[in-house]
């Protein structure tokens, strides 16, 4: 498939977003950047342009996909019923990082949502997004616009590495500046379910709402409540190991089992921070300061994928806090790592 490279620089971007916004009302598939991730969008309302999304991604196709609108009255043509707690948690983040789950009406075909009854919506805060959207004149389902199983990307140049040639179109946009996925809350269980971390963080949502909301234990559950986050996600080709406990103690243990593992012969890399970097010998890349954990969440897919140009056997990576913005980081740290943490010993 001949895929088309949409610039919306020097007086094209009108006519590039246009162009776009008519291949998704056509039933063709779109990479377009938002806030958080770069998006693959197709018509939420058209089966035929939803597998598409499906097939260019490798995605499976129980892990439903979120539907993006571009103003909150919009929201009437997904569902019948706005709870009280979600018309709040709109009108204090969207546009932005925060999707909710509602009731699905039966316009929306049932492969948006993998046969689940409920569907997932938010409004994107990019002008080019809500522009591609109020052009295509069709709700938007968009899951991140990569591969299955890679990181996610945040640069067009990530889209342009995993889907040139698999899709129709892609709106080359700037770098996403969250950098991590929106954050999914289940507002339908009460008291709601933090069902995947991301750019809007637990502590302004409980501020909102009044109520500490909990995560689900995904690891002792079998089935997960976001189908998706039960998918390795966001790994980088090389294996990882995540080290938690003080600045001191990691640095120790991750030199420890770097010397111990070039011994056996393996390649490794490191992911440091500003603070730490020049603690290490060999592949080490930066993910920022600590003292700055939105700019570290905007990197650590850029960074996983620069570790996939490296010709390392494995990763060896530091943890961070998991205050406001730092319980999506280290989740999709995590889970890039298959859960395996060693513990090196004192808090953070
Ligand atoms: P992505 O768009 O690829 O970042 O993934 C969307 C995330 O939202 C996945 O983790 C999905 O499992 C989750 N999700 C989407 N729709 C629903 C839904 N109806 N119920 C629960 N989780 C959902
Ligand atoms: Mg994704």
């Amino acid at each position: 498939m001949n895929t088309l490279v949409l610039s919306l620089k020097n007086g094209k971007r009108e006519k590039s977003i246009k162009c776009a916004g008519e291949i998704l009302r056509k039933g063709g598939i779109v990479a377009f950047p938002t806030e958080t991730v770069y998006g693959l969008g197709a018509n939420a309302l058209d089966e035929e342009a939803i597998k598409k999304i499906y097939k260019a991604k490798g995605r499976p196709s129980d892990n439903p996909l979120i539907v993006h609108i571009s103003n909150k009255e919009d929201i009437e043509f997904i569902t019948d019923d706005v709870p009280e707690i979600c018309k709040k948690l709109m009108e204090n983040f969207w546009p932005g990082p925060l999707t909710l789950l509602f009731k699905k009406n039966n316009t929306l075909p049932n492969i948006v949502t993998g046969g689940l009854s409920s569907v997932a919506v938010r409004i994107p805060e990019n002008d080019v997004a809500l522009e591609l959207i109020r052009e295509s004149g069709v709700p938007v389902a968009a899951p991140s616009a990569n591969l299955s199983g890679k990181p996610s990307p945040t640069k067009a140049e990530h889209v342009i590495e995993d889907l040139m040639g698999r899709i129709d179109a892609i709106l080359i946009g700037d770098d996403c500046p969250v950098g991590i996925e929106s954050t999914v809350l289940d507002t339908l269980s009460d008291p709601p379910i933090l069902l995947r971390p991301g750019g809007i963080s637990k502590e302004r949502i409980e501020d909102v709402i009044g109520l500490i909301i909990s995560g689900q234990n995904e690891e002792k559950s079998d089935i997960p409540k976001a189908p998706g986050m039960k998918y390795t996600h966001y790994a980088p080709k090389a294996p990882v190991i995540v080290f938690r406990g003080s600045i001191l103690n990691m640095v120790a243990e991750i030199k420890k089992m770097k010397n111990e593992k070039e011994n056996e012969g393996f390649r490794i890399g490191i992911l440091a921070t500003d603070e730490t970097v020049e603690s290490y010998t060999g592949c080490v890349f930066s993910v920022g300061s600590r003292d700055r954990i939105e700019s570290i969440a905007g990197e650590i897919f850029h960074i996983f994928r620069c570790f996939d140009k490296e010709n390392i056997d494995m990763i060896l990576c530091e943890s961070f806090t998991t205050e406001g913005m730092g319980l999506a980081v280290m989740n999709r740290i995590i889970k890039a790592a298959g859960y395996h943490v060693i513990d090196a010993g004192g808090e953070i």
